[in-house]
This record gives C-alpha cells, sequence and structure tokens, in this order.
C-alpha cells in the first residue's frame, strides 16, 4: 500500500495534518494509521456503578482513537506561547500564535461557533495575585468544553474520511527506511509506504517512539515529569477566577525550598476523572459547556516540575514509580481532604462522606503524604495556602486532593524548523514530539508540517 504521506496517530496533530494537506494538496493520497478506535466507538466502561475504576481496556478508549487523548478532554485551546509547548523555539513566536489562532478558526468553522474565548489581558486578578506571591500568566482561551469538543471532531471526520484513508485499530510497530521514503509495519503484519511520513503518536505513544528513535538512530534528550494532586472544591470559591478567565494558569514559588508550583488544567463546574496511561491510573479533570451536566465542584491540578540528567536520567520513570506506590496503596487513584493531610491523617470513607465538598471521582480515601515525596508535598500545601489568600475557602479542611497527578513528557526529539527528524521526509509532530503538550500546539505543529509538505511533498 503506497502513498504520498503515511500519518502514524489521529490525535489533534494528525487531525490537522490531514485537514491541511487535504485543504491545500486534495490530490495527495494520504493514510492516517490509528491505534484506536473510531470517536463514534469509544466508549470508557467506567460507569460509576457496575465498573467504578479503570480495567485497563487495550485500547484505552479516553487515550486512543480518533481525536486522540484530546477527544474526551475539556477541549480547552490555550493560545499562548507562555506554556503549553515550546513549539514558538522552533518555528518562531508569531508563526505559533498564527497557527493556534488559525486553528482556533477552524474548530469554530466547525461546530465550535459560539463559545467563548477567555482573556488574561487587563484583569485585575493579575494584581491580586501578584500581592500573594502568585503569577499569573497571559493567554487566550477557547473552552469548548467536551460536549462540542466532540462535535467539532466529529465533524472533521465526516469532512475528512472520504479523502484520507483511515486505518483504525491498526498499531504501527515498526518504522523503516525505504527506497523512496518510508515503510510502517503494523502490529499485524501490514506493510504500509509513504514518501513522507508524519509521526504524531501522542503520550500514549511515548514508549512505542522511543524504540523508533532507537531503531532509526534519531537524537533524544530527556524531558521533565510534573507531579502533584488535583484539587476539588465548590465551585463558588474560584468563581470569580474562573467566570473572568475560565483557565487561570498561576505560578508560585515555593519559600522553603525555591520550587516552582504551578496550576494546570482548571475545570470550572467539572469532574475529576482516571486517567490510565500505559497501564498507570492517574488523575485528570474536565468540564462540559452544557449547564444541564456541570457539576458544584471546580477542579484544577498543581503541580511541580522534576528534571533529572546525570546520572539518572529517567524522569518519566521516577514519575512513573510514584503513580504506581499511589496504585499500590489506593488500587487507583488516592483521595484526602486537605484537613486530614495538614493533620497527618489519613482520609476515610467516613471522613470523605461527611466532607462538606462531594467528590466527583469515586477514589480510595487515604493518605497522600505516604505517596508523593516530601519535598513536593510541601511546596503543594505551601500554595494551597498562598492561593486562599486570592480565593478564601482554598485551605479549607473539605478541600479534596487526588493523587496522584503526574504529566508525562515525551523525551524531546531532535527536529529542524520544519519539525522534520535527521531523516529527510520524517516528521514528528504534537506531544510524542516532547515539543508540545497541549491540543493548541500539537494541532498547530500538524498545520506547519502540512504546509512545509504541500510546498515540498
Ligand atoms: C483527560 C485529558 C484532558 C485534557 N485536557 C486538555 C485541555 O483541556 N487542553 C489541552 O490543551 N490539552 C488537554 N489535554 C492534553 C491533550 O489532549 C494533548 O496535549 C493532545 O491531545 C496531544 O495531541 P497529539 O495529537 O500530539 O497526541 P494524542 O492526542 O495523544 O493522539 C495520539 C494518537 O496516536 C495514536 N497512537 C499512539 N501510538 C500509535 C501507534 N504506534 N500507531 C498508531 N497510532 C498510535 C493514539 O492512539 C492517539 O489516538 C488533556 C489530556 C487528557 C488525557
Amino acid at each position: 500500500m503506497k502513498y504520498d504521506v503515511l500519518i502514524i496517530g489521529a490525535g489533534p496533530g494528525g487531525i490537522f495534518s490531514a485537514y491541511e494537506l487535504m485543504k491545500l494538496r486534495p490530490e495527495l493520497k494520504v493514510a492516517v494509521l490509528e491505534t484506536g478506535n473510531p470517536l463514534h466507538k469509544r466508549n470508557c466502561p467506567i460507569d460509576g456503578k457496575k465498573i467504578k475504576s479503570c480495567i485497563g481496556c487495550k485500547p484505552c478508549s479516553i487515550m486512543n482513537g480518533f481525536g486522540g487523548a484530546g477527544a474526551f478532554s475539556d477541549g480547552k485551546y490555550n493560545i499562548t506561547n507562555q506554556f503549553g509547548g515550546t513549539l514558538y523555539e522552533y518555528i518562531g513566536k508569531q508563526e505559533a500564535l498564527d497557527l493556534m489562532h488559525y486553528v482556533d478558526q477552524i474548530n469554530l468553522a466547525y461546530g465550535g461557533e459560539g463559545t467563548k474565548l477567555y482573556s488574561t489581558a487587563n484583569t485585575a486578578i493579575k494584581k491580586q495575585c501578584l500581592q500573594s506571591g502568585l503569577h499569573l500568566l497571559d493567554a487566550s482561551v477557547r473552552h469548548l468544553g467536551t460536549d462540542v469538543n466532540y462535535i467539532v471532531l466529529e465533524n472533521l471526520y465526516n469532512l475528512l474520511k472520504d479523502k484520507v484513508e483511515f486505518h483504525f485499530n491498526t498499531p504501527a510497530a515498526k518504522v523503516e527506511k525505504a527506497e523512496n521514503g518510508y515503510r510502517v509495519i503494523t502490529e499485524k503484519g501490514d506493510t504500509f509506504e509513504g514518501e513522507k511520513c508524519i509521526i504524531s503518536a501522542g503520550r500514549s505513544g511515548s514508549k512505542w517512539m522511543e524504540t523508533v528513535c532507537k531503531d532509526l538512530k534519531i537524537p533524544t534528550k530527556s524531558n521533565r515529569v510534573d507531579i502533584g494532586v488535583r484539587v476539588e472544591l465548590p465551585a463558588a470559591v474560584f468563581s470569580h477566577l474562573t467566570d473572568e478567565l475560565y483557565e487561570s494558569k498561576i505560578v508560585y514559588r515555593t519559600e522553603k525550598y525555591g520550587d516552582l508550583v504551578r496550576t494546570f488544567c482548571m475545570n470550572p463546574k467539572g469532574a475529576v476523572v482516571n486517567e490510565n496511561t500505559n497501564g498507570i491510573v492517574t488523575v485528570n479533570g474536565h468540564s462540559y459547556e452544557d449547564p444541564a451536566k456541570q457539576t458544584n465542584n471546580t477542579n484544577f491540578a498543581l503541580l511541580v516540575a522534576k528534571h533529572f540528567s546525570e546520572p539518572f536520567k529517567d524522569s518519566n520513570g521516577y514519575g512513573e514509580s510514584i503513580a504506581r506506590l499511589s496504585n499500590m496503596l489506593g488500587g487507583g487513584v488516592i483521595v484526602q481532604r486537605f484537613g486530614d493531610l495538614i493533620r497527618g491523617r489519613r482520609s476515610t470513607p467516613d471522613r470523605i462522606r461527611e466532607s462538606f465538598t462531594t467528590p466527583t471521582l469515586m477514589a480510595t480515601p487515604g493518605d497522600l503524604s505516604l505517596v508523593i515525596p516530601k519535598r513536593i508535598l510541601d511546596g503543594i500545601i505551601e500554595m494551597i495556602y498562598a492561593l486562599d489568600q486570592v480565593a478564601p475557602g482554598t485551605a479549607n479542611d473539605d478541600t479534596l486532593l487526588y493523587g496522584v497527578e503526574v504529566k508525562f513528557y515525551n523525551m524531546e526529539v531532535s527536529l529542524d524548523e520544519n519539525l522534520q527528524t535527521i531523516h529527510p521526509g520524517l516528521f514528528v509532530i504534537g506531544d510524542c514530539s516532547g515539543i508540545t503538550h497541549s491540543l493548541s500546539h500539537a494541532s498547530a505543529s500538524g498545520v506547519h508540517v502540512a504546509r512545509y509538505l504541500s510546498e515540498n511533498a
């Protein structure tokens, strides 16, 4: 099976590559190979009744399939160079922002119209934060919500399905150099050949990506891992921030160690969810645009970045071990009241039941101090008290902490300004490149490569 362009992975990176290629060069023969299912067949079996926690489906419907890890996400497209990746270091700041705005326009055209764009420009909250040692990062954020995000993906799939060949349930096992491009051998043993190949395997494809880089001798660098907890509290506590900004990315430098702790992925009136990465259950969150599906709680992560280089290099391995420990003690994700944590006692089912904050995720009541390293936990506690000054109530006893939340980053693949590897015609985009970690950056990287290919394929 021979193609002009092969795309591995149908997450935002792969979808936007395919979209832009079809728009600019509709005559090209393009195939997308995807481990997971088409969008309508992606169903996580956790229903809170019969199946209460992750049972490790293969492929995982949350992480794999059309729409990638982003399909059931909150659909927050942050338009900024301040976080979400370092794409701008490769393609320039203005180009990166222009591409993120372009992606936003496509999302609006395919079902996202009417959704709100929030912005930190001119907000008085910035000054309030600074007075408490908190730094609010600049961004515009389009909140599609899980429901509208799904509709946009459905519309993009309907647009692309007759122009691009999608091969679902088709994990790529090996990428080899061929006479005229690249040969991809799937786990089933089928062979696809493409003159050009774009790899967009996301975070779930991180381990596989490592083998591709090893086999093809593509240089890589170790990346950081972010470790922390997901905080859940009554939506009213953060409403003055979330009503104006929707998501506030706030960074705090701890007094004790000088570490940076940051908020991440804020979900007003949202729900806390499990995330399964390569069999390890961690925590995440999302929220719906539809008021009928909203909860009374807001959740967000508090994360500390750790980067190891010498002699220990495996930052992800460190994060995995901490997540495994929480899985070992809690059988999955652990939940603890903030009041119990600072009193040095575990949360019990009774204490959680009596809590004024009702958990949105069924997690095991326990003690996070037995799992999270002291330095990281001290930083998180310090930041909760700092946030309490701008959002009084954050440090209430009944604030819930779920652990662990781990953000794994792929090792950074050595790429040029076109996101091309040392092998001409082989591109790596999105989260598996290690240079993006968000919907907007991953999508923008896909458009960038497609535009380059449309002139050079
Ligand atoms: C619960 C959750 C909520 C999130 N919320 C947000 C948010 O609100 N805003 C935000 O900016 N980001 C969010 N993210 C992160 C965001 O989803 C990712 O940054 C983004 O999806 C990355 O896009 P990608 O295309 O690089 O990779 P992915 O979306 O991970 O897609 C990669 C695809 O490649 C496939 N694949 C992997 N290996 C292979 C292989 N060997 N062969 C074939 N296919 C393969 C996978 O099945 C997957 O479908 C969230 C993530 C999760 C899990």
